[in-house]
């Protein structure tokens, strides 16, 4: 198969994708352009950020967080990236997350903190869920995780953050949202929520590239990132979600483009206006930081598990 780009320019180099739901074939030079450029056009849209603002970008050390510092690096935007070491021992999980992304920092010149649980809070996210007796360690390192990213765009004095999260990680989320019909979580589901109550800006700027553009990206920059997940990530139901969209998408390509896009453009501003009752915030007695109870949801785990620890030891 040929570069479509360069065929219309008289040239005949080889494809190295091919987006069936763009029904667009591309050389490596012409894909990397591509990819920017709809990135850009994301950016742009939905105003995530401007080339004045710092962005706050999560790295967890994977393909998708990285793609995006890259992009971001590649398009002249101001970049910091944020690493939360998150102290799990178990295939060196953390320890290589880590290294990754300061390998990723210091060859592309960028700046990153590295915000370890075990320094900062004294116990890894596994200890924290274990010490709070709760089953779930994934739930509770989705609040730590959500908490640290305000904290240090609090402390650095950043207004935006943004994630690596894909079309196919938003197709399956609206999907299995749409399933239980889960109106407060249709509402939300965005690629940017603005900045309200103190919480920073929230932005995806890979709402729409898929996985397999993300990955490709990664992989024909030479990025190293983290084959191997997460021990504590098990069968979720997302990834039944996703195996679903997969199969619709095979049949009928752009099927999970179209779902999200329309979603936004027709039933969103519907569960939105829901919503706009719903938030009232005030500051966690204990941090600071804007919660909807007395004290936020960190500071109140963090509390029992102090407890639960010191009366063992006792
Ligand atoms: Fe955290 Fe669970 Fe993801 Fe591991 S799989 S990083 S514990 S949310
Ligand atoms: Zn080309
Ligand atoms: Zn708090």
């Amino acid at each position: 198969m040929l570069c479509r780009i360069c065929k219309d320019r008289g040239k005949r180099n080889k494809a190295v994708i091919f987006l069936r739901h763009h029904r667009l074939a591309l050389c490596e030079k012409h894909f990397l352009e591509w990819f920017e450029k709809q990135v850009e056009k994301t950016i742009k849209k939905f105003r995530m950020f401007t080339r004045k603002e710092t962005v706050l970008v999560a790295v967890s050390g994977g393909k998708d967080s990285l793609s995006l510092w890259k992009v971001l690096i590649a398009l002249g935007y101001k970049t910091l990236g944020l690493h939360i070491n998150l102290g799990i021992e178990r295939w060196n999980y953390s320890k290589t997350s880590e290294e990754i992304c300061r390998e990723f920092a210091e060859k592309n010149g960028a700046e990153l903190v590295v915000f370890s649980l075990k320094e900062r809070f004294g116990f890894s996210i596994e200890e924290i869920a274990r010490e709070a007796r709760r089953k779930d360690v994934c739930s509770v390192c989705g609040t730590f995780k959500r908490y640290v990213m305000n904290l240090v765009a609090k402390e650095r004095g950043i207004n935006v953050i943004a994630t690596g999260h894909n079309l196919d990680d938003e197709a399956a989320l609206l999907l299995s949202n749409t399933m239980r019909w889960e109106i407060g979580y249709l509402g939300r589901q965005s690629p940017v929520l603005p900045e309200e109550a103190g919480f920073p800006k929230k932005v995806k700027p890979f709402a729409f590239q898929t996985e397999k553009e993300t990955v490709s990206y990664a992989i024909l920059n030479g990025i190293r990132f983290m084959e191997t997940g997460c021990p504590n990530a098990k069968e979720s139901t997302s990834k039944t979600f996703k195996r679903a969209l997969a199969m619709i998408e095979h049949e009928m390509p752009g099927t999970k483009l179209r779902f999200y896009k329309e979603f936004l453009k027709k039933a969103r501003p519907l569960f939105e206006k829901e919503l706009k009752k719903e938030l009232e915030l005030r500051r966690c007695t204990e941090c600071g930081m804007p919660t909807t109870q007395e004290i936020c949801s960190v500071c109140s785990i963090l509390k029992r598990v102090r407890e639960n620890a010191k009366s063992r030891d006792n």
